[in-house]
């Protein structure tokens, strides 16, 4: 490539290293299509469903965030996490993954794929910003997903030594939250840039203890809906995430 690929590499890498530049970022048009889902996902949550996508955040040549503490990569642990959360899933659910190595998917196929695959999405990522801050987040938008973003954020935090109270539970609209026709959630399960939490996040226990919490929360969510987790927020009308869009 030439020097502004370069560029434009160094800048996305840049780009992408902060909050959720990296992770979901701004998004494209997706599956649009039809059919009988709800595309505005303004509907209760899921209930009994048996069949959950696993998207392990970035691939390829898109490595997310960067630990300078630990230099490990976000799509490597984002990886490992997700087969852990299979593990743990293994006999009562079907597991769909959206990538199985360290391959590169562009976020609009993981948008459009996502409902031809199975009934709920979650996209594991790690965080990166300034090096003060840290703890577990979880992202959704659509009505249909906050039940089950609640139980993940919870357990999640339930794990996490740094989380206080619930403040990691985020409406935020984004490629991976709005644009598939499923009820989909975006996990940051920790930031690589705060020392202590990259040190923690580098601890294949801690990772495991953070897939059982995932796991348990999609168990919970099938068994028993949105039982539980209090007044659906109400609907925002707001079009697919798309690339263009400025950086949230
Ligand atoms: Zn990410």
């Amino acid at each position: 490539m030439g020097s502004w690929g370069v560029v434009m590499r160094v800048y996305l890498s840049l780009v992408c290293g902060f909050l959720l530049a990296s992770c979901a970022a701004p998004a494209g048009g997706g599956g649009g299509g039809g059919g009988t889902r709800d595309v505005w996902g303004h509907r209760a949550g899921p209930r009994g469903f048996r069949t959950v996508v696993l998207d392990a955040g970035h691939g390829g040549h898109d490595s997310g965030a960067r630990s300078a503490v630990t230099g490990v990569k976000e799509k490597d642990l984002a990886l490992d996490v997700v087969r852990r959360v299979q593990r743990e899933l293994g006999r009562s659910f079907e597991v769909k993954m959206m990538r199985e190595g360290d391959e590169f998917v562009d976020l609009d196929v993981r948008a459009a794929r996502a409902a031809q695959l199975g009934d709920i999405l979650l996209s594991v990522h790690f965080n990166s910003g300034p090096s003060s801050v840290r703890g577990p987040e979880t992202f959704y938008w659509r009505v249909d997903s906050y039940g089950l973003a609640k139980r993940l954020q919870r357990n999640m935090a339930a794990v996490s030594p740094g989380e206080r109270g619930s403040r990691g539970l985020v409406r935020r609209r984004l490629r991976l939250t709005r644009n598939p026709e499923i009820p989909c959630v975006l996990l940051e399960l920790g930031y690589l840039s705060h020392p202590e939490e990259a040190r923690l996040c580098s601890d294949a226990g801690y990772r495991q203890r953070m897939a059982v919490a995932i796991a348990d929360a999609v168990k919970e969510q099938a068994a028993s809906g949105d039982a539980g987790m209090g007044v659906l927020p109400p609907p925002i009308y707001a079009p697919p995430s798309r690339p263009t869009d400025a950086p949230e």
